[in-house]
Protein backbone atom coordinates (compact mmCIF):
# COMPACT_ATOMS: atom_id res chain seq x y z
CA UNK A 1 0.00 0.00 0.00
CA UNK A 2 1.07 3.80 -0.73
CA UNK A 3 1.87 5.99 2.55
CA UNK A 4 -0.43 9.11 2.38
CA UNK A 5 1.50 10.51 5.68
CA UNK A 6 2.33 14.25 5.68
CA UNK A 7 0.74 14.63 1.90
CA UNK A 8 -0.80 18.05 1.48
CA UNK A 9 -4.61 17.38 0.65
CA UNK A 10 -7.12 20.00 0.31
CA UNK A 11 -11.02 18.85 -0.35
CA UNK A 12 -13.52 21.01 -1.97
CA UNK A 13 -16.44 20.96 -0.24
CA UNK A 14 -17.82 19.34 3.64
CA UNK A 15 -20.28 17.28 2.14
CA UNK A 16 -21.19 13.71 3.80
CA UNK A 17 -18.32 12.64 0.90
CA UNK A 18 -15.77 15.52 1.82
CA UNK A 19 -16.14 14.87 5.46
CA UNK A 20 -16.02 11.50 5.05
CA UNK A 21 -12.87 11.51 2.99
CA UNK A 22 -10.83 13.52 5.55
CA UNK A 23 -11.60 11.53 8.34
CA UNK A 24 -10.15 8.23 6.30
CA UNK A 25 -7.26 10.63 5.53
CA UNK A 26 -6.42 12.40 7.99
CA UNK A 27 -6.28 9.57 10.11
CA UNK A 28 -3.67 7.66 8.15
CA UNK A 29 -1.62 10.92 8.52
CA UNK A 30 -2.60 13.31 5.60
CA UNK A 31 -2.81 16.83 6.07
CA UNK A 32 -6.24 17.55 5.23
CA UNK A 33 -7.92 20.98 4.30
CA UNK A 34 -11.28 21.59 3.22
CA UNK A 35 -12.79 24.71 1.65
CA UNK A 36 -16.08 24.94 1.89
CA UNK A 37 -18.36 28.06 0.52
CA UNK A 38 -21.16 27.94 2.59
CA UNK A 39 -21.37 29.11 6.12
CA UNK A 40 -21.56 25.53 7.60
CA UNK A 41 -20.40 22.26 6.90
CA UNK A 42 -22.47 19.84 5.74
CA UNK A 43 -23.56 20.38 2.06
CA UNK A 44 -26.78 19.05 1.44
CA UNK A 45 -27.49 17.87 5.32
CA UNK A 46 -27.09 21.52 6.16
CA UNK A 47 -29.45 22.74 9.50
CA UNK A 48 -31.34 26.22 10.01
CA UNK A 49 -33.38 27.39 13.27
CA UNK A 50 -36.11 30.17 12.83
CA UNK A 51 -38.35 31.36 15.15
CA UNK A 52 -37.42 27.96 17.78
CA UNK A 53 -37.88 25.69 14.95
CA UNK A 54 -34.61 23.69 13.72
CA UNK A 55 -34.81 22.14 10.07
CA UNK A 56 -32.82 19.87 8.71
CA UNK A 57 -32.20 20.89 5.11
CA UNK A 58 -31.88 17.94 3.14
CA UNK A 59 -31.79 13.84 4.00
CA UNK A 60 -34.65 13.13 6.80
CA UNK A 61 -34.35 8.93 6.24
CA UNK A 62 -31.03 7.37 8.06
CA UNK A 63 -31.24 4.23 6.13
CA UNK A 64 -28.18 1.42 5.42
CA UNK A 65 -27.57 1.28 9.38
CA UNK A 66 -24.74 -1.11 8.53
CA UNK A 67 -23.07 1.19 6.55
CA UNK A 68 -22.92 4.34 9.11
CA UNK A 69 -21.93 1.42 11.72
CA UNK A 70 -18.37 0.15 9.23
CA UNK A 71 -17.29 3.62 8.40
CA UNK A 72 -17.54 4.23 11.99
CA UNK A 73 -15.97 0.96 13.12
CA UNK A 74 -13.63 1.54 10.91
CA UNK A 75 -12.24 4.26 12.17
CA UNK A 76 -12.22 3.17 16.13
CA UNK A 77 -15.27 5.49 16.69
CA UNK A 78 -18.85 4.58 18.12
CA UNK A 79 -22.22 6.09 16.61
CA UNK A 80 -23.59 6.25 19.75
CA UNK A 81 -20.59 8.36 21.22
CA UNK A 82 -21.89 11.02 19.01
CA UNK A 83 -25.46 10.89 18.45
CA UNK A 84 -28.19 8.51 19.77
CA UNK A 85 -30.11 6.58 16.81
CA UNK A 86 -33.51 5.89 17.51
CA UNK A 87 -35.47 3.57 15.14
CA UNK A 88 -39.15 4.94 13.56
CA UNK A 89 -42.14 2.74 14.25
CA UNK A 90 -44.20 2.67 12.14
CA UNK A 91 -40.93 3.74 9.46
CA UNK A 92 -43.89 5.58 7.42
CA UNK A 93 -47.27 6.12 6.39
CA UNK A 94 -48.94 6.33 2.66
CA UNK A 95 -51.86 8.32 1.77
CA UNK A 96 -52.91 7.24 -1.71
CA UNK A 97 -54.20 10.15 -3.52
CA UNK A 98 -56.93 7.84 -6.07
CA UNK A 99 -58.31 5.37 -2.76
CA UNK A 100 -58.04 8.00 -0.23
CA UNK A 101 -56.87 5.97 2.31
CA UNK A 102 -53.62 5.02 4.16
CA UNK A 103 -50.85 2.61 4.97
CA UNK A 104 -48.47 2.49 7.66
CA UNK A 105 -45.49 0.57 7.44
CA UNK A 106 -43.36 -0.81 10.10
CA UNK A 107 -40.64 -2.61 8.04
CA UNK A 108 -41.54 -6.00 10.25
CA UNK A 109 -42.54 -8.66 8.58
CA UNK A 110 -44.93 -10.02 10.97
CA UNK A 111 -46.64 -6.21 11.59
CA UNK A 112 -47.08 -5.47 7.94
CA UNK A 113 -48.33 -8.83 6.30
CA UNK A 114 -51.81 -8.06 7.22
CA UNK A 115 -51.77 -4.69 5.42
CA UNK A 116 -50.14 -5.71 2.69
CA UNK A 117 -52.66 -8.49 2.26
CA UNK A 118 -55.00 -5.80 2.46
CA UNK A 119 -53.56 -4.01 -0.67
CA UNK A 120 -53.52 -7.31 -2.71
CA UNK A 121 -54.51 -10.64 -2.07
CA UNK A 122 -51.58 -13.07 -1.74
CA UNK A 123 -49.65 -10.13 -1.69
CA UNK A 124 -47.52 -11.03 1.31
CA UNK A 125 -46.42 -14.22 0.25
CA UNK A 126 -45.25 -12.50 -3.05
CA UNK A 127 -43.18 -10.18 -0.87
CA UNK A 128 -41.36 -12.78 1.12
CA UNK A 129 -40.16 -14.10 -2.14
CA UNK A 130 -39.54 -10.26 -3.56
CA UNK A 131 -37.80 -9.33 -0.56
CA UNK A 132 -35.07 -12.56 -0.59
CA UNK A 133 -34.18 -11.74 -3.73
CA UNK A 134 -33.38 -7.80 -3.07
CA UNK A 135 -31.64 -9.25 -0.13
CA UNK A 136 -29.78 -11.55 -2.34
CA UNK A 137 -29.24 -8.42 -4.79
CA UNK A 138 -27.80 -6.33 -1.64
CA UNK A 139 -25.57 -9.06 -0.72
CA UNK A 140 -24.07 -9.42 -4.11
CA UNK A 141 -24.13 -5.32 -4.42
CA UNK A 142 -21.90 -4.74 -1.31
CA UNK A 143 -19.31 -7.58 -2.35
CA UNK A 144 -18.94 -6.52 -5.82
CA UNK A 145 -20.40 -3.03 -6.77
CA UNK A 146 -20.91 -0.61 -3.84
CA UNK A 147 -17.00 -0.69 -2.66
CA UNK A 148 -15.36 -1.28 -5.83
CA UNK A 149 -13.33 0.83 -8.07
CA UNK A 150 -13.94 1.02 -11.94
CA UNK A 151 -10.64 0.94 -13.87
CA UNK A 152 -12.94 0.04 -16.89
CA UNK A 153 -16.23 -1.70 -17.80
CA UNK A 154 -14.43 -5.26 -17.70
CA UNK A 155 -14.17 -4.66 -13.97
CA UNK A 156 -17.88 -4.14 -13.83
CA UNK A 157 -19.34 -6.86 -16.25
CA UNK A 158 -17.47 -9.47 -14.41
CA UNK A 159 -18.33 -13.18 -15.42
CA UNK A 160 -20.28 -13.47 -11.34
CA UNK A 161 -22.00 -10.30 -12.25
CA UNK A 162 -23.65 -11.10 -15.39
CA UNK A 163 -24.41 -14.66 -14.60
CA UNK A 164 -26.11 -13.83 -11.75
CA UNK A 165 -27.30 -10.73 -12.23
CA UNK A 166 -28.64 -11.98 -15.60
CA UNK A 167 -30.30 -14.63 -12.64
CA UNK A 168 -31.45 -12.15 -10.64
CA UNK A 169 -32.64 -9.86 -13.57
CA UNK A 170 -30.95 -6.66 -12.41
CA UNK A 171 -30.65 -5.19 -15.56
CA UNK A 172 -34.74 -5.31 -16.38
CA UNK A 173 -36.82 -1.78 -15.81
CA UNK A 174 -38.08 -1.91 -12.48
CA UNK A 175 -41.39 -1.08 -13.81
CA UNK A 176 -41.40 -4.12 -15.63
CA UNK A 177 -39.14 -6.07 -12.70
CA UNK A 178 -42.03 -5.04 -10.09
CA UNK A 179 -44.84 -6.07 -12.31
CA UNK A 180 -43.93 -9.51 -12.51
CA UNK A 181 -44.74 -9.78 -8.80
CA UNK A 182 -47.40 -7.41 -8.17
CA UNK A 183 -50.63 -6.60 -10.06
CA UNK A 184 -52.29 -3.89 -8.17
CA UNK A 185 -50.99 -0.33 -8.38
CA UNK A 186 -50.53 0.50 -4.93
CA UNK A 187 -48.35 -2.66 -4.35
CA UNK A 188 -46.16 -1.35 -7.41
CA UNK A 189 -46.14 1.92 -5.99
CA UNK A 190 -44.77 0.98 -2.89
CA UNK A 191 -42.07 -1.38 -4.28
CA UNK A 192 -41.15 1.66 -6.63
CA UNK A 193 -41.27 4.70 -4.39
CA UNK A 194 -37.39 4.26 -2.60
CA UNK A 195 -36.33 5.35 -6.56
CA UNK A 196 -36.96 8.36 -5.72
CA UNK A 197 -34.14 8.50 -2.84
CA UNK A 198 -31.55 8.06 -5.53
CA UNK A 199 -33.34 10.71 -7.61
CA UNK A 200 -34.57 7.97 -10.52
CA UNK A 201 -37.87 6.93 -11.93
CA UNK A 202 -38.95 3.43 -12.27
CA UNK A 203 -39.20 3.76 -16.17
CA UNK A 204 -35.53 4.39 -16.50
CA UNK A 205 -33.90 2.21 -13.37
CA UNK A 206 -32.49 -1.24 -13.98
CA UNK A 207 -34.02 -3.60 -10.89
CA UNK A 208 -30.76 -3.77 -9.45
CA UNK A 209 -31.90 -1.21 -7.27
CA UNK A 210 -34.60 -3.37 -5.81
CA UNK A 211 -32.01 -3.60 -2.92
CA UNK A 212 -33.52 -0.24 -1.75
CA UNK A 213 -36.74 -2.48 -0.73
CA UNK A 214 -34.58 -4.37 1.29
CA UNK A 215 -33.15 -1.59 2.87
CA UNK A 216 -36.38 0.12 3.49
CA UNK A 217 -38.68 -3.45 4.56
CA UNK A 218 -35.46 -5.33 6.30
CA UNK A 219 -33.45 -2.82 7.44
CA UNK A 220 -35.80 -0.09 8.98
CA UNK A 221 -36.02 3.63 9.44
CA UNK A 222 -33.94 5.38 12.20
CA UNK A 223 -33.45 9.07 13.35
CA UNK A 224 -30.19 10.36 14.85
CA UNK A 225 -31.70 12.35 17.63
CA UNK A 226 -31.04 16.46 17.25
CA UNK A 227 -31.55 15.46 13.48
CA UNK A 228 -29.20 14.84 10.67
CA UNK A 229 -26.30 17.58 11.31
CA UNK A 230 -25.40 15.69 14.42
CA UNK A 231 -24.34 12.90 11.85
CA UNK A 232 -21.76 15.74 10.26
CA UNK A 233 -20.97 17.11 13.44
CA UNK A 234 -19.70 13.46 14.55
CA UNK A 235 -17.99 13.42 11.05
CA UNK A 236 -16.68 16.93 11.84
CA UNK A 237 -15.03 16.37 15.21
CA UNK A 238 -13.19 13.11 14.46
CA UNK A 239 -11.96 14.83 11.11
CA UNK A 240 -10.40 18.38 13.39
CA UNK A 241 -9.40 15.82 16.24
CA UNK A 242 -6.39 14.32 13.23
CA UNK A 243 -5.76 17.27 12.83
CA UNK A 244 -8.09 18.29 9.85
CA UNK A 245 -8.61 22.44 9.13
CA UNK A 246 -11.98 22.90 7.77
CA UNK A 247 -12.46 26.52 6.51
CA UNK A 248 -16.34 28.11 5.78
CA UNK A 249 -17.39 30.52 3.53
CA UNK A 250 -14.51 30.15 1.17
CA UNK A 251 -15.35 29.06 -2.19
CA UNK A 252 -12.80 27.74 -4.70
CA UNK A 253 -12.73 29.38 -7.72
CA UNK A 254 -10.22 27.18 -9.78
CA UNK A 255 -8.05 24.39 -9.34
CA UNK A 256 -4.93 25.33 -10.54
CA UNK A 257 -3.02 23.29 -13.08
CA UNK A 258 0.23 22.68 -14.73
CA UNK A 259 1.49 19.53 -16.99
CA UNK A 260 -1.86 17.42 -15.95
CA UNK A 261 -0.88 17.87 -12.60
CA UNK A 262 -3.04 19.69 -9.63
CA UNK A 263 -0.64 22.32 -7.78
CA UNK A 264 -2.98 24.60 -5.77
CA UNK A 265 -6.69 25.18 -5.59
CA UNK A 266 -7.51 29.69 -5.75
CA UNK A 267 -9.78 30.98 -3.85
CA UNK A 268 -12.62 33.57 -4.97
CA UNK A 269 -10.55 35.54 -2.79
CA UNK A 270 -7.76 35.00 -4.90
CA UNK A 271 -5.79 33.24 -1.86
CA UNK A 272 -3.89 30.44 -3.17
CA UNK A 273 -3.28 26.89 -1.19
CA UNK A 274 -1.07 24.53 -2.26
CA UNK A 275 -1.67 20.75 -2.86
CA UNK A 276 -0.56 17.48 -3.39
CA UNK A 277 -3.66 15.71 -3.59
CA UNK A 278 -7.10 17.67 -4.66
CA UNK A 279 -10.06 16.19 -3.89
CA UNK A 280 -13.67 17.97 -5.44
CA UNK A 281 -16.55 16.74 -3.15
CA UNK A 282 -18.45 20.19 -5.10
CA UNK A 283 -21.00 19.20 -7.82
CA UNK A 284 -18.96 17.31 -10.45
CA UNK A 285 -20.58 19.39 -13.58
CA UNK A 286 -18.93 22.51 -11.62
CA UNK A 287 -15.96 21.16 -11.06
CA UNK A 288 -14.93 19.97 -14.26
CA UNK A 289 -16.94 22.98 -16.13
CA UNK A 290 -15.47 25.88 -14.03
CA UNK A 291 -13.42 24.84 -11.64
CA UNK A 292 -10.84 23.21 -14.26
CA UNK A 293 -10.21 26.64 -16.79
CA UNK A 294 -9.00 24.56 -19.28
CA UNK A 295 -11.00 21.82 -21.75
CA UNK A 296 -7.48 19.60 -21.74
CA UNK A 297 -8.04 19.48 -18.01
CA UNK A 298 -11.54 17.71 -18.48
CA UNK A 299 -12.68 14.28 -18.36
CA UNK A 300 -16.14 15.26 -20.14
CA UNK A 301 -16.87 17.39 -22.41
CA UNK A 302 -20.24 19.66 -22.69
CA UNK A 303 -21.48 17.19 -24.98
CA UNK A 304 -21.22 14.86 -22.21
CA UNK A 305 -22.86 16.45 -19.83
CA UNK A 306 -26.06 17.71 -22.31
CA UNK A 307 -26.63 13.79 -22.29
CA UNK A 308 -26.68 13.27 -18.65
CA UNK A 309 -29.67 12.33 -16.88
CA UNK A 310 -30.32 14.57 -13.63
CA UNK A 311 -32.16 13.53 -10.77
CA UNK A 312 -34.66 15.46 -9.75
CA UNK A 313 -34.26 19.02 -8.30
CA UNK A 314 -37.58 20.03 -5.26
CA UNK A 315 -39.91 22.28 -3.93
CA UNK A 316 -38.87 22.27 -0.36
CA UNK A 317 -41.19 23.41 2.12
CA UNK A 318 -40.10 24.20 5.74
CA UNK A 319 -43.16 25.12 7.55
CA UNK A 320 -43.46 25.86 11.58
CA UNK A 321 -47.30 24.99 12.53
CA UNK A 322 -49.20 25.68 14.87
CA UNK A 323 -50.78 22.59 17.31
CA UNK A 324 -50.70 19.09 17.11
CA UNK A 325 -50.82 17.22 13.25
CA UNK A 326 -52.64 13.91 14.28
CA UNK A 327 -52.62 12.16 10.95
CA UNK A 328 -48.75 12.47 10.12
CA UNK A 329 -46.09 10.15 11.10
CA UNK A 330 -42.51 11.14 11.30
CA UNK A 331 -42.26 10.38 7.15
CA UNK A 332 -45.63 10.52 5.28
CA UNK A 333 -45.95 9.99 1.66
CA UNK A 334 -48.80 11.17 -0.59
CA UNK A 335 -48.82 9.52 -4.15
CA UNK A 336 -50.05 10.68 -6.57
CA UNK A 337 -52.79 8.81 -9.02
CA UNK A 338 -51.06 8.89 -12.09
CA UNK A 339 -47.59 7.81 -11.19
CA UNK A 340 -46.68 7.55 -15.24
CA UNK A 341 -47.56 10.93 -15.94
CA UNK A 342 -45.73 12.33 -12.72
CA UNK A 343 -42.27 10.87 -13.57
CA UNK A 344 -43.27 11.88 -16.95
CA UNK A 345 -43.11 15.53 -15.37
CA UNK A 346 -40.07 15.29 -13.82
CA UNK A 347 -38.08 13.77 -16.40
CA UNK A 348 -38.92 14.02 -19.59
CA UNK A 349 -41.22 16.96 -19.91
CA UNK A 350 -40.32 19.34 -17.44
CA UNK A 351 -43.58 21.15 -16.12
CA UNK A 352 -44.76 21.78 -12.70
CA UNK A 353 -46.73 18.40 -11.53
CA UNK A 354 -50.37 18.44 -12.20
CA UNK A 355 -50.75 16.18 -9.70
CA UNK A 356 -47.70 16.01 -7.82
CA UNK A 357 -46.65 12.65 -5.30
CA UNK A 358 -45.11 14.77 -2.24
CA UNK A 359 -43.17 13.19 0.98
CA UNK A 360 -43.27 15.08 4.47
CA UNK A 361 -41.00 14.66 7.25
CA UNK A 362 -42.75 16.02 10.98
CA UNK A 363 -39.51 15.42 12.60
CA UNK A 364 -41.27 16.89 15.93
CA UNK A 365 -42.72 13.32 16.54
CA UNK A 366 -39.68 11.83 17.72
CA UNK A 367 -37.21 14.68 18.31
CA UNK A 368 -37.57 18.40 20.33
CA UNK A 369 -37.13 20.68 17.28
CA UNK A 370 -40.24 22.90 17.65
CA UNK A 371 -41.25 25.11 20.10
CA UNK A 372 -43.75 23.82 22.81
CA UNK A 373 -47.61 23.36 20.91
CA UNK A 374 -45.85 23.32 17.54
CA UNK A 375 -44.79 21.22 14.85
CA UNK A 376 -41.90 21.27 12.57
CA UNK A 377 -42.38 20.13 8.76
CA UNK A 378 -39.86 19.42 5.64
CA UNK A 379 -42.02 19.59 2.46
CA UNK A 380 -40.54 17.21 -0.37
CA UNK A 381 -41.73 17.91 -3.89
CA UNK A 382 -39.97 16.01 -6.71
CA UNK A 383 -39.45 18.78 -9.82
CA UNK A 384 -37.48 18.80 -12.99
CA UNK A 385 -33.95 19.66 -12.45
CA UNK A 386 -33.37 23.10 -14.62
CA UNK A 387 -36.85 24.19 -14.66
CA UNK A 388 -37.38 27.67 -15.19
CA UNK A 389 -39.50 30.13 -13.01
CA UNK A 390 -40.43 32.90 -11.25
CA UNK A 391 -41.91 34.50 -8.14
CA UNK A 392 -45.46 34.06 -9.58
CA UNK A 393 -45.61 30.26 -10.17
CA UNK A 394 -43.35 29.48 -7.35
CA UNK A 395 -45.89 31.25 -4.87
CA UNK A 396 -48.94 29.64 -7.14
CA UNK A 397 -47.50 26.34 -7.14
CA UNK A 398 -46.62 26.21 -3.25
CA UNK A 399 -50.56 27.16 -2.75
CA UNK A 400 -51.47 24.48 -4.74
CA UNK A 401 -49.56 22.08 -2.45
CA UNK A 402 -50.71 23.38 0.69
CA UNK A 403 -53.99 22.67 -0.66
CA UNK A 404 -53.36 18.94 -1.47
CA UNK A 405 -51.83 18.23 1.94
CA UNK A 406 -55.09 19.70 3.46
CA UNK A 407 -57.31 17.47 0.91
CA UNK A 408 -55.56 14.24 1.00
CA UNK A 409 -53.47 14.26 3.71
CA UNK A 410 -56.60 14.57 6.73
CA UNK A 411 -54.49 18.66 7.60
CA UNK A 412 -57.88 20.47 7.00
CA UNK A 413 -56.43 24.12 8.12
CA UNK A 414 -52.83 23.61 7.61
CA UNK A 415 -52.43 26.99 5.83
CA UNK A 416 -54.32 29.24 9.00
CA UNK A 417 -52.04 27.30 11.34
CA UNK A 418 -48.69 28.07 9.73
CA UNK A 419 -45.96 30.67 11.35
CA UNK A 420 -43.37 30.07 9.67
CA UNK A 421 -42.64 29.18 6.36
CA UNK A 422 -39.58 29.18 4.02
CA UNK A 423 -39.25 27.94 0.50
CA UNK A 424 -36.31 26.47 -1.59
CA UNK A 425 -36.31 25.35 -4.86
CA UNK A 426 -34.70 24.93 -8.66
CA UNK A 427 -32.66 27.76 -8.32
CA UNK A 428 -32.09 27.70 -4.63
CA UNK A 429 -30.14 24.62 -5.04
CA UNK A 430 -27.88 25.68 -7.69
CA UNK A 431 -27.05 29.00 -5.52
CA UNK A 432 -26.47 27.39 -1.96
CA UNK A 433 -24.62 24.13 -3.43
CA UNK A 434 -23.69 24.76 -7.39
CA UNK A 435 -25.59 22.15 -8.50
CA UNK A 436 -25.98 21.34 -12.45
CA UNK A 437 -29.40 22.52 -13.45
CA UNK A 438 -30.08 22.59 -9.17
CA UNK A 439 -31.11 19.10 -9.35
CA UNK A 440 -31.35 18.38 -5.28
CA UNK A 441 -29.21 14.91 -6.21
CA UNK A 442 -26.88 14.87 -8.85
CA UNK A 443 -26.62 12.13 -11.46
CA UNK A 444 -29.40 9.80 -11.37
CA UNK A 445 -28.81 5.88 -11.47
CA UNK A 446 -30.13 5.25 -14.68
CA UNK A 447 -28.13 1.99 -16.23
CA UNK A 448 -25.92 3.92 -18.51
CA UNK A 449 -24.96 6.45 -15.13
CA UNK A 450 -24.00 3.55 -13.03
CA UNK A 451 -21.01 1.83 -11.33
CA UNK A 452 -18.31 1.66 -14.85
CA UNK A 453 -20.49 3.78 -16.73
CA UNK A 454 -20.62 6.58 -13.49
CA UNK A 455 -17.75 9.45 -13.47
CA UNK A 456 -14.78 7.39 -11.59
CA UNK A 457 -13.01 8.92 -7.87
CA UNK A 458 -10.20 9.94 -10.48
CA UNK A 459 -10.05 12.37 -12.86
CA UNK A 460 -8.95 11.09 -16.07
CA UNK A 461 -7.42 13.92 -16.93
CA UNK A 462 -5.34 15.61 -14.07
CA UNK A 463 -2.90 12.90 -12.50
CA UNK A 464 -3.64 14.37 -8.58
CA UNK A 465 -7.48 15.37 -8.95
CA UNK A 466 -10.35 13.07 -7.46
CA UNK A 467 -13.86 12.97 -6.45
CA UNK A 468 -16.18 11.92 -3.49
CA UNK A 469 -19.49 12.65 -3.34
CA UNK A 470 -23.18 11.74 -4.95
CA UNK A 471 -22.06 12.51 -8.57
CA UNK A 472 -18.98 9.63 -8.51
CA UNK A 473 -19.22 6.26 -7.23
CA UNK A 474 -21.41 4.88 -6.05
CA UNK A 475 -23.79 7.80 -6.31
CA UNK A 476 -26.62 9.32 -4.14
CA UNK A 477 -27.14 8.94 -0.31
CA UNK A 478 -25.33 9.81 3.39
CA UNK A 479 -24.24 6.03 3.56
CA UNK A 480 -23.17 5.78 -0.36
CA UNK A 481 -21.03 9.26 0.02
CA UNK A 482 -19.50 7.64 2.87
CA UNK A 483 -18.69 4.77 0.70
CA UNK A 484 -17.58 7.09 -2.30
CA UNK A 485 -14.78 8.37 0.71
CA UNK A 486 -13.38 4.79 1.17
CA UNK A 487 -13.00 4.45 -2.60
CA UNK A 488 -10.87 7.70 -2.77
CA UNK A 489 -8.96 6.48 -0.18
CA UNK A 490 -8.36 3.22 -1.55
CA UNK A 491 -7.31 4.95 -4.71
CA UNK A 492 -4.68 7.39 -3.00
CA UNK A 493 -3.25 3.87 -1.20
CA UNK A 494 -3.33 1.77 -4.10
CA UNK A 495 -6.24 -0.62 -2.65
CA UNK A 496 -7.64 -2.63 -5.46
CA UNK A 497 -9.95 -4.55 -3.48
CA UNK A 498 -13.43 -4.69 -4.00
CA UNK A 499 -14.98 -4.96 -0.64
CA UNK A 500 -15.48 -2.35 2.58
CA UNK A 501 -12.05 -1.50 3.79
CA UNK A 502 -11.66 -3.41 7.18
CA UNK A 503 -8.59 -1.13 8.20
CA UNK A 504 -6.90 1.62 7.64
C1 LIG B 1 -33.82 17.52 -0.07
C2 LIG B 1 -32.93 16.33 0.01
C3 LIG B 1 -33.36 15.19 0.67
C4 LIG B 1 -32.52 14.09 0.77
N1 LIG B 1 -32.91 12.99 1.49
C5 LIG B 1 -32.03 12.00 1.74
C6 LIG B 1 -32.33 11.00 2.70
O1 LIG B 1 -33.39 11.03 3.30
N2 LIG B 1 -31.40 10.03 2.94
C7 LIG B 1 -30.18 10.02 2.30
O2 LIG B 1 -29.36 9.13 2.58
N3 LIG B 1 -29.87 10.97 1.41
C8 LIG B 1 -30.75 11.96 1.12
N4 LIG B 1 -30.43 12.96 0.27
C9 LIG B 1 -29.18 12.86 -0.50
C10 LIG B 1 -27.96 13.18 0.33
O3 LIG B 1 -28.23 14.28 1.15
C11 LIG B 1 -26.81 13.51 -0.60
O4 LIG B 1 -26.62 12.47 -1.55
C12 LIG B 1 -25.50 13.69 0.17
O5 LIG B 1 -25.68 14.43 1.35
C13 LIG B 1 -24.54 14.39 -0.77
O6 LIG B 1 -23.27 14.50 -0.16
P1 LIG B 1 -22.01 14.90 -1.01
O7 LIG B 1 -20.83 14.31 -0.33
O8 LIG B 1 -22.19 14.57 -2.44
O9 LIG B 1 -21.87 16.47 -0.85
P2 LIG B 1 -22.88 17.70 -0.86
O10 LIG B 1 -23.82 17.55 0.26
O11 LIG B 1 -23.41 17.94 -2.20
O12 LIG B 1 -21.85 18.84 -0.46
C14 LIG B 1 -20.95 19.40 -1.38
C15 LIG B 1 -20.38 20.64 -0.73
O13 LIG B 1 -19.52 21.30 -1.67
C16 LIG B 1 -19.65 22.69 -1.47
N5 LIG B 1 -19.15 23.40 -2.66
C17 LIG B 1 -19.70 23.42 -3.89
N6 LIG B 1 -18.95 24.16 -4.72
C18 LIG B 1 -17.91 24.63 -3.98
C19 LIG B 1 -16.81 25.47 -4.27
N7 LIG B 1 -16.60 25.96 -5.49
N8 LIG B 1 -15.94 25.76 -3.27
C20 LIG B 1 -16.13 25.26 -2.01
N9 LIG B 1 -17.17 24.47 -1.70
C21 LIG B 1 -18.05 24.15 -2.66
C22 LIG B 1 -21.13 22.88 -1.24
O14 LIG B 1 -21.42 24.10 -0.61
C23 LIG B 1 -21.44 21.69 -0.36
O15 LIG B 1 -21.30 21.99 1.00
C24 LIG B 1 -31.23 14.11 0.15
C25 LIG B 1 -30.80 15.26 -0.51
C26 LIG B 1 -31.64 16.36 -0.58
C27 LIG B 1 -31.15 17.59 -1.27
Amino acid sequence: MKSIKGKRIVIIGSGFGGLGAACLLARAGASVTILEKNEQTGGRASVFEADGFRFDMGPSWYLMPDVFSQFFQLLGEREEDYFELERLSPSYRIFFKDTERFVDIYSDRDKDRATIESLEVGAAEKLDRYLERAKQQYEIAVRDFMYKNYRSIFDFFTWRVVTQGTKLSVFTKMQTYVARYFKSEEMQKILQYPLVFLGSSPYNTPALYNIMSHIDFRMGVFYPKRGFHAVIEALQTIAEKDGTTIRLNSEVDEIVTENGIAKAVRLATGEEIEADVVISNADMYHTEMHLLKEKKDRSFSQRYWDKRVMAPSALVLYLGVKGEIPSLRHHTLLFSKDWQKNFGEIFEHPAWPEDPSLYVCNPSKTDDVAPSGHENLFVLVPIAAGLAYDDAPLKSYTEKILTTMENHMDIPDLRKRIVYKRTFCVDDFAARYNSYKGSALGLAHTLSQTAAFRPDTKSKKVKNLYYVGAGTNPGIGMPVCLISAQLVYKRLTGDRSAGALEEL
